[in-house]
């Protein structure tokens, strides 16, 4: 077993990693440094921080437990306060935070009992060397040393859509990151009167609900390449069907996207909803991404991905709701485009948006990109990422999905695994696709403090 663990990132899948460790009584105790990144309270990262009751988990609560062990956790904790609420409520993130805060004192109580010893480190790691026996880590002045270390990192910070102009980013009116900004929208007077948001995922649907209220004159135009919101989660909770077996055979038969396409097709087809066939290929989902060549995972991000997503990563029926009222109040338009250039012209920004061969031009007060989770370590200003990734340390996806790891979260360099250097959650987009939500973290930590704690 590895005696001393370094954790990096201060999200819920490193809360959720160091849960797991501390509750576990190997022959040894372990020593853990925990780098929390010294921005937000640990363990809420960027999902579980905001303040806001309008931004609602996407996943019923029944389905959010921190730990593989207790499905149950976080809705006994929530129903400990209301016994009403329900399994199939979607409920408030900044209740979940909660509950992430909750189970990290309650696991660093536990931890300590079982002679455990954790050393929570402020800052962010800004340097990592592997070495034969161990890593080095280093922050700012200081380095220390672990035998092993777990990059928790999330999504990497977001970064400007190329065709983006200078002038445009310098403006302040082009916002690159959405949570930055709905943490501070109450203080901009007067608010923007023309807004438009580029993406229609959830990550657009949390800003509208949110920006929709503090900014009531506002009006909103989102765009993206189809103009489709994600689809809403039914009130009615379904079970995943359980006879996917012959569809997962079918499609491990011809791993081939275009055949995946047409076999799902026809699986929903013969269901009266299609959310639960979706939902029953979430297991297999790591096994499915895995049977497919490199070619058919690009032809996938080309062509099936944004389809994928909007089915698969559904909204809350409140936010849904709440949407659709915007829409009908003609405060929120939908447009179909790709944005081709955002240039600062006179006190406003213009958009170039091209589709169906057409190019026309939109004008806004602000532009606010709201694209989804960036995974592309190999354009990205995160020090850390950068640093590993100079020293050949770690090996980009060559589809821009986090870092080339096995299965079991060990970082892959030189065509090698790192026998001490993992990675849990959105970096290990490329080996397992989904890889971002709680409901497969959970998992991953598990395992990955098995492997940890093994001989
Ligand atoms: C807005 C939003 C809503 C979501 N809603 C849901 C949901 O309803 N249900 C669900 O299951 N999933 C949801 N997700 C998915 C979400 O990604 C996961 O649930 C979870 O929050 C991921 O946690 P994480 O620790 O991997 O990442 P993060 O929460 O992003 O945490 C990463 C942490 O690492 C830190 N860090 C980065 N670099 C360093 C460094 N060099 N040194 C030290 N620390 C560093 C950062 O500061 C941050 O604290 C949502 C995601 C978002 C963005």
């Amino acid at each position: 077993m590895f005696r001393r663990v370094a954790i990096i990132g201060g999200g819920a899948a490193a809360a959720t990693l160091l849960g797991e460790l501390l509750e576990r009584q190997p022959p040894q105790p372990l020593h853990l440094d925990w780098y929390t990144g010294g921005t937000g309270t640990p363990a809420r990262g960027v999902a579980y921080g905001t303040t806001s009751d309008r931004h609602l988990l996407n996943v019923r609560a029944a389905s959010m437990s921190m730990f593989a062990g207790k499905p149950r956790g976080f809705l006994d904790f929530v129903q400990h306060d209301d016994p009403a609420i329900a399994g199939t409520d979607f409920l408030p993130r900044r209740r979940y935070g909660d509950y992430l805060e909750a189970e990290v004192a309650r696991a660093l109580q536990q931890g300590n009992a079982h002679g455990h010893d954790v050393n929570i480190i402020p800052f962010t790691v800004d340097a990592l060397v592997p070495e034969r026996d161990g890593v080095t880590l280093i922050h700012g002045e200081e380095s220390h040393r672990a035998d092993a270390a777990v990059l928790a990192l999330g999504a990497l910070p977001p970064r400007p859509l190329s065709g983006v102009g200078p002038a445009a980013l310098a403006s302040g009116r082009y916002v690159v990151d959405p949570w930055q900004l709905l943490a501070g929208a109450a203080s901009i007077k007067p608010p923007p009167r023309k807004v438009v948001l580029i993406g229609l995922g959830l990550t657009a649907v949390d800003v509208l609900l949110e920006l929709a209220v503090q900014w009531p004159q506002t009006e909103f135009i989102a765009v993206s390449r189809h103009g489709l919101l994600p689809e809403a989660h039914l009130h009615k909770a379904a079970a995943p069907t359980d006879d996917s077996a012959e569809l997962i055979a079918s499609m491990q038969d011809a791993p081939e996207i275009h055949r995946w396409l047409h076999l799902l097709r026809e699986a929903c087809a013969q269901e009266t909803d299609w959310r639960p066939v979706i939902d029953s290929l979430r297991p297999h989902t790591s096994s499915l991404w895995r049977e497919l060549p490199l070619e058919q995972r690009a032809r996938f991000l080309r062509h099936a991905r944004w389809a994928w997503e909007r089915a698969r990563h559904r909204m809350p029926p409140q936010a849904s709701e709440s949407i659709a009222a915007l829409e009908q109040s003609g405060r929120l338009q939908r447009q179909c485009g790709r944005v081709q250039s955002v240039e600062l012209v006179d006190d406003a920004l213009q958009l170039s948006l091209t589709h169906a061969g057409e190019t026309r031009a939109l004008h806004a007060d602000m532009v606010i990109q709201t694209v989804g989770l960036n995974t592309d370590v190999r354009r990205t200003h995160h020090l850390l990422v950068q640093q590993l990734l100079t020293n050949a340390h770690i090996t980009a996806d060559p589809l821009g999905l986090g870092v080339q790891a096995d299965t079991t979260g060990r970082l892959r360099h030189d065509g090698a695994s790192w026998p001490h250097l993992f990675a849990i959650g959105t970096l290990l987009r490329g080996t397992l696709w989904e890889s971002t939500a709680m409901p497969e973290i959970r998992q991953q930590a598990r395992n990955l403090a098995d492997q940890l704690l093994s001989d």
